[in-house]
């Protein structure tokens, strides 16, 4: 085990009071997989962690909390039953509820020839890999294939889909997506910020696209990956659970707090 390979976790429950103590508003931005869902083979059969849907609809009460996920909007909406409370956003930032996409022309164009060649890729990982379309975009997901076979069709999916002039790709775990359009998790917190006015915020993200979003955050910020691997976050939990346990504590203070507040 190299030096790099060994990461140092924070309690759960020291993070909370950490985070408690900062400036509000406070943003709360959560990756659902690997995040409040534990990572599964095929992404139809997650599931949240038991208890947290109760929790994150408690803290959205009293703080604004989004979930912002890569998975299309109506697939978050039949999968999962966040409440009217919790800002939903999908596709990388692409979608948000309450706010339908509308593709022009020319991105319907770009999304045709996505496809097609997300499809071209999938027959080059042969068995076991598959191409989910996107309102805004094609994914090919690998994570079932023959590994070998598999990146290199990720590898050629990525450099033919930056050859379509504004498409813009995006990879994660055993998944390469191509948008039509520019979106990141990072704009969409940006924007999320204004909406609600927030002087501070706290994302919690365990992949690649995550990465943005704590890159762009401040100083008074708090950016956390969940498990292992290379980040720019300054805080690190180690799984779903100690997600589940983190929440639960910023669910005992801030709710504390604003009981305190209605009470004074
Ligand atoms: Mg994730």
């Amino acid at each position: 085990v190299s030096e790099h390979d060994v990461f140092v976790y924070d309690n759960p429950t020291d993070l909370a009071a950490d985070v408690c103590g900062s400036l509000r508003p406070l943003l709360v931005g959560l990756d659902i997989d690997g995040v409040l869902a534990p990572i599964v083979d095929h992404a139809d059969d997650a599931t949240l962690t038991p208890g947290v849907l109760d929790i994150i609809s408690d803290l959205a009460e009293v703080t604004p909390l989004a979930v912002v996920s890569g998975r299309d909007l109506a697939g978050i909406e039949a999968r999962f039953a966040f409440p009217p409370s919790i800002l939903v956003v999908g596709s990388h930032g692409a979608e948000e509820r309450g706010h339908p996409v509308r593709l022009d022309g020319a991105e319907q164009d770009r999304l045709a020839s996505l496809l097609e060649l997300a499809l071209t890729a999938a027959r080059r990982a042969g068995e076991g890999a598959w191409v989910e379309q996107k309102p805004a975009a094609a994914a090919l997901h690998v994570r079932l294939a023959d590994p070998g076979r598999g990146l290199e069709a990720l590898t050629w999916f990525e450099h033919a889909a930056g050859r379509v002039e504004g498409a813009t790709a995006k990879a994660g775990h055993q998944v390469l997506e191509a948008l039509v359009r520019p979106a990141s998790k990072a704009l969409a917190m940006a924007a999320l910020r204004r909406e609600v006015g927030a002087a501070c915020a706290l994302f919690v993200g365990d992949d690649v696209t995550d990465e943005e979003v704590f890159a762009s955050f401040g100083d008074n910020d708090f950016t956390v990956r969940v498990g292992g691997g290379d980040t720019a976050a300054r805080h690190r939990l180690a799984n779903p659970l100690a997600v589940h346990d983190f929440l639960a504590a910023l669910r005992a203070t801030l709710g504390h707090d604003s009981h305190r507040l209605q009470d004074s």
